[in-house]
């Protein structure tokens, strides 16, 4: 069944975008989740008349619906209801256009006017693989959010507010100090204009009340310690309509025993007997994504750097992945036994006669002779 977005905000079909605006913004204020705490009716219907606002209130999708209805608007990529987080931004962007009040601009805030919530900042560790790999958690914030039973006006339901005596609602007092006159925020209303006579009894006349809200953080794949993921809308409550705050999360990721990383490149050391690295291997190397084999060219030195493209970090903007960089690490054979001992003197016996340590007698003959003059 075709659901008709006009009959889910209860409007007609040549309804004014103020009129739709109205009666979406009552029916999300019945329905928004934060006032019907686990009742998945409740969410529904808020689901559903955000869906039919997001496309009544576009003007293009509302002409794609008026013509052809749901199927039109499957065509023109229009898909549907958006994920939790673009229902709350358009839950945002219609108290923004109904008060006139751009969110978080609080000197903008006049009396009985929306004022609307703080930002919030929250940091949460991660640790190195949950970073490469992107990872979806679940948070416990305890904030200041908007108090339902008074729609965050701080007054009993039914209870008007009263202008304030001392400043005639003014929410500004003039003071003569000398020859100057100097206009401060009045003391008795802190500026509001207004006194609540009978404050709301769920939150004391604040407009907001202290809730424990779990948000659900989607960390993508790539990010790294200082990454800032903004969830619109999940600050602080605001109050008498006005726009929630916007809440900053802010990544650290944890060191990695084994793996390093600079941007997307992924840095590992490898330990390589003596031996295997002089006759050549291949060997399983750990990379963020599984073993990967390697091959290792017969006298490779330690220091070496072997690179395996694509198996460092996906990369956070676009697509691709970075490099796994792997550098050697050449283990001497320590506690020989004596037939070890025998085995490698003879060795040395050998790589003598084969002139192959001139390497080393270069060395020394350079640092001697010539760099230090003896
Ligand atoms: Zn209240
Ligand atoms: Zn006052």
């Amino acid at each position: 069944m075709e659901i008709d977005y006009y009959e889910t905000l209860s409007v007609t079909k040549n309804a004014s975008s103020g009129e739709i605006k109205k009666a979406y913004r009552k029916l999300a204020m019945k329905y928004h989740p934060d006032r019907n705490p686990d009742n998945k009716e409740a969410e529904e219907k808020f689901k559903c008349c955000t869906e039919a606002y997001e496309v009544l209130s576009d003007e293009r999708k509302r002409e794609i619906f008026d013509t052809y209805g749901h199927a039109g608007l499957k065509n023109s990529g229009y898909s549907g209801p958006g994920n939790a987080e673009d229902i709350f931004s358009s839950f945002g962007d219609i108290f923004g256009d109904l008060f006139g009040f751009g969110g978080g601009n609080r000197s903008q805030a006049r009396r009985d006017g929306p004022v609307a919530g703080n930002d919030l900042r929250y940091d949460v560790e991660i640790t190195f693989m949950e970073a490469v790999h992107g990872v979806s958690k679940e948070v416990q914030l305890t904030k200041r959010d908007t108090c339902w039973t008074c729609e965050g006006t701080g007054s009993r339901p039914g209870h008007k507010k009263k202008i304030c005596p001392t400043c005639n609602g003014r929410g500004q007092v003039v003071r003569s100090q000398g020859f100057f006159q100097m206009s401060s925020t009045c003391p008795q209303c802190h500026g509001e204009g207004e006194m609540i006579t009978s404050p709301c009894n769920d939150c004391n006349g604040a407009g907001l009340v202290e809730k424990t809200k779990k948000v659900a953080l989607k960390i993508p794949a790539g990010v790294d310690t200082g990454a800032r993921m903004r969830l619109r809308g999940e600050g602080e409550g605001g109050r008498r309509g006005g726009n929630s705050g916007d809440l900053y999360v802010i990544v650290h990721v944890q060191e990695h025993e084994f793996f390093k990383r600079e941007g997307d490149t992924v840095y590992c050391r490898y330990p390589i007997p003596m031996v295997k690295a002089s006759l050549g291997d291949t060997v399983e190397v750990p990379t963020i994504h599984g073993k990967k084999n390697l091959k290792i060219p017969a006298g490779s030195q330690s220091g070496e750097l072997f690179t395996l493209r694509n198996e460092g970090v996906p990369s956070l903007r676009g697509r691709g992945r970075g490099d796994m960089v792997v550098e050697l690490q050449v283990l001497t054979p320590t506690n020989l036994c004596d037939e070890q001992k025998k085995v490698l003197m003879d060795f040395d016996g050998l790589c003598q006669q084969h002139g192959q340590n001139q390497e080393q007698e270069g060395f020394f003959k350079r640092l001697f002779n010539e760099v230090l003059g003896k």
